[in-house]
């Protein structure tokens, strides 16, 4: 049987290495001493997307600060390619849950972006960020993926890679569903979920014009945004993604 117990796992920005002293800011030794109840001595393990993933221990815990002491490495760095998530930023619950369940789901990008209708136009990147850590951490990921800064819908075509599929979910519309799509297209993907309200025909309409986006279903209800952007992003890495991995 294997272990279960899991492991405190933290992400470094600092470089790891074997014997490495590597410093841990503010939020890790608030985490460590009150959530956590870690004391010094106490295995951890850190990792981030250059370094890969390391046995440490904490050398030494204070309230504001901690340090750790890189011991030997458990997995090398890889590359952690998924699909991209474009959403129109719903409100503070419904946005939380969207972010840590796409992490969880192994996106590479998150993308909000700011349609008619959208919700939330004040976003505290700071938190979002952190949350695409801890989900990271939660999850064994080796990377964090990046979260952007907001874009505005009309921009979204300028800065998406001509080499990258735009599934946009389209509900109310008379278009195939996502799993018939996905039979045909081939490359790295990405999906776009709407606000509560909805898009606007004006800004589907623009968004469809482009050779590298495609409107999907995601089946015959209307789905809460969240439960779209999760039960999309889990049927594209099942039917295409990294869920297909051995
Ligand atoms: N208020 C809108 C529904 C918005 S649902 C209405 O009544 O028509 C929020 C977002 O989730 C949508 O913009 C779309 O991107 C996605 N979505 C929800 N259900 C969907 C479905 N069945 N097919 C495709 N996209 C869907």
């Amino acid at each position: 049987m294997s272990e279960s117990k899991s492991i405190t796992r933290i992400y470094c920005e600092t470089d790891l290495g074997a014997g490495l002293s590597v410093p841990l800011g503010p939020g890790p030794a608030h985490k460590l001493r009150a959530v956590l109840r870690a004391k010094s001595g106490d295995e951890v393990q850190l990792f981030n997307d250059r370094d890969g993933e390391w046995r440490a221990r904490l050398v030494d815990l204070g309230k504001t600060q901690a340090s750790s002491e890189c011991l030997t490495q458990l997995r090398a760095a890889k590359a952690e390619p998924g699909p991209w998530l474009a959403f129109a930023p719903l409100k503070k619950d419904r946005l939380d849950m969207v972010v840590e369940k796409a992490v969880e789901l192994g996106v590479e990008r998150l993308i909000p972006v700011i349609t008619a209708r959208t919700e939330n136009r004040r976003l505290k990147m700071e938190r979002l960020i952190q949350q695409t850590i801890d989900a990271a951490e939660q999850c064994e990921r080796l990377s964090v993926p990046e979260i952007l800064e907001p874009v505005a819908i009309e921009k979204l075509a300028a800065m998406w890679p001509e080499d990258r599929t735009l599934l946009v979910a389209a509900e109310r519309q008379n278009v195939p569903s996502l799993a018939q799509k996905l039979e045909t297209v081939t490359g790295s993907l990405g999906i776009l979920i709407g606000p509560e309200g909805g898009f606007e025909t004006r800004e589907l309409d623009g968004l469809l014009k482009l050779p590298i986006s495609i409107a999907i279903r995601l089946g015959p209800r209307i789905l809460r945004a969240e439960t779209a952007a999760i039960a999309a992003l889990a049927v594209m890495q099942a039917q295409c993604g990294d869920w297909r991995d051995r």
